[in-house]
């Protein structure tokens, strides 16, 4: 067991020397300042390093390697991004000064609207949400509000895929509607003939329809502009779950494809490190109809100077504090500035990098639809599973590889289901190498299951006893013996 950095202080032991004025800043009054010393260990600087070195060393992200986590778009975030987003006129501004102070960061913001209007087709843009889910929330406040406003509030019903991301329902439940779910058909698109029966069996009580395309099986939706079409001639807005633009950027816009509203997911197309929670935004875009009722403030141009606008007519009111989350703002205009025309290409390299893994590895597992992917492809481990080998276990023997895992069982309508997503990042060699590894597991399986069932061997962390570890957690660190069964 490796020591903990409080194991390792030594009383008295520093990493850096400070003068007594710099230790008792003058800006702070006496009597605000702390006069015990803080718990802290007490370390020398190599220490102090080498304890965060060891951190780092057991997160795995997509500098360790290929990160194939369909769904969320892992790719490689340049350094530039980082670079400029913790620009000191950035990040020493402070979110209530005044526009007149504020000039450099509402021009980003606003050309970034611009841009993504661009990108997407809509004619306003928000920058508020904070993730996508936050963006799905803010898109169906704007539906609850719209048909409010239009004095239709029966329209309390939302038509959502049973193929959809679990936010989707979620979202469209907090905003108090009531979900109907339209199946898949056999090529795991909307099953157009069942939405129409849903509409029909519902006259006028439909407010929405939400959906994502490429959907989350990877696979594009042939009919979305027929289902644009039913959609509004029963007077019912669409809905754009943007996840998946990284499949479509600089191709085709969500507008052309007849929705009405979206929300994108600038930590997944746009490049921002996005592995366990950290920030994200979710900006979304309305059509010329919906523009009244983007929360507030909108960042405008006045023809002289940028301003905060906060006179919309029909305004939901504020969905997050100040203007969202400035710095991953900054990545995301700085991703698309670097990029320029080349967005394009990114969908398309990583349209292309997605169908060659699907053909290296369709021979191996089963591949329950068999056509183009998109940017991602979903693979079944039925025929593993048949072994004895589950898809959590294949995922946790991939780690002994260096590759993390792609997403599993999601999405729902696929059983044992691995979700990849290469992206437009990965090169051909290191596809080889992922595809190299999913195969000699396919193999493994067949040979010696017993080495997959106690993988992964040589992670971090072993193979937990998940129920052990859900029933009795105990996270505090005792002077016990850590085994590699139980989470202690
Ligand atoms: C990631 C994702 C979401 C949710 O976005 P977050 O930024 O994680 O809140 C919604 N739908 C799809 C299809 C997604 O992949």
């Amino acid at each position: 067991m490796t020591k903990t950095i409080f194991e390792k202080s030594i009383n008295g032991m520093t990493g850096v020397s400070l003068s007594e004025e710099e230790i008792t800043p003058d800006f702070l009054p006496r009597q605000f300042l702390r006069t015990d010393t803080p718990e802290l260990p007490q370390v020398s600087e190599i220490e102090a390093m080498r304890h965060f070195k060891e951190l780092s060393d057991k997160n795995f992200c997509v500098e360790s390697g290929l990160y194939p986590l369909g769904s969320c778009t892992m790719k490689y975030n340049p350094k530039v991004n980082e670079y400029l987003a913790s620009s000191e006129g950035f990040t020493n501004l402070h979110p209530m000064q005044c526009d007149d102070d504020a000039q450099g960061a509402l021009e980003l913001m606003y050309k970034l609207q611009e841009a993504l209007k661009k990108i997407t087709g809509m004619d306003a843009m928000t920058l508020h949400g904070s993730a996508g889910a936050h963006g799905e929330l803010c898109g169906m406040m704007i539906v609850k509000h719209y048909f409010k406003v239009n004095n239709l509030p029966e329209r309390k019903k939302v038509i959502i895929p049973d193929s959809a991301h679990g936010t989707n329902p979620a979202s469209a439940g907090m905003c108090g509607f009531e979900v109907v779910k339209v199946n898949s058909n056999e090529k795991g698109q909307v099953d157009v003939e069942h939405l129409k029966a849903l509409f029909d069996g519902n006259k006028g009580k439909i407010a929405a329809v939400m959906m994502t395309n490429p959907n989350t099986l990877g696979l594009f939706e042939e009919k979305i502009s027929d289902i644009a079409a039913i959609a509004h001639e029963n007077g019912a807005l669409l809905y754009y779950d943007g996840a998946n633009l990284n499949a479509i950027m600089g191709i085709t816009t969500p507008r052309k494809m007849g929705f009405d509203i979206v929300h994108l997911n600038l930590h997944k197309t746009f490049a921002t490190p996005h592995g366990g929670g950290g920030p994200g935004a979710g900006p979304v875009g309305v059509v010329e109809s919906l523009k009244e009722f983007l929360p507030v403030p909108v960042i405008d141009f006045n023809g002289e100077k940028y301003i905060r606008k906060y006179d919309l007519k029909n305004t939901i009111g504020k969905i997050k504090e100040f203007q969202g989350n400035f710095g991953v703002l900054v990545k995301a205009y700085t991703y698309i500035l670097m990029k320029g025309d080349a967005l394009k290409q990114a969908s398309q390299d990583a349209v292309l990098n997605a169908n060659y893994l699907k053909e290296k590895l369709k021979k191996y597992y089963d591949l329950p639809y068999d056509c183009t992917c998109m940017h991602e492809f979903v693979l079944s481990g039925d025929r593993q599973k048949a072994k004895g080998v589950h898809t959590l276990e294949i995922a946790k023997r991939l780690m002994d590889y260096r590759f993390h895992p792609p997403t599993v069982y999601f999405p729902l309508i696929v059983s044992e289901a691995m979700m990849i997503e290469p992206t437009e990042t990965e090169s051909k060699d290191r596809l080889d190498d992922f595809a190299q590894a999913m195969i000699e597991i396919a193999q493994e399986v067949e040979q010696n299951p017993q080495n997959i069932l106690s993988a992964p061997h040589n992670a971090p962390v072993k193979r937990v006893d998940e129920t052990n570890a859900a029933r009795h957690l105990d996270l505090k660190k005792e002077d016990k013996e850590c085994t590699n069964t139980t989470l202690k």
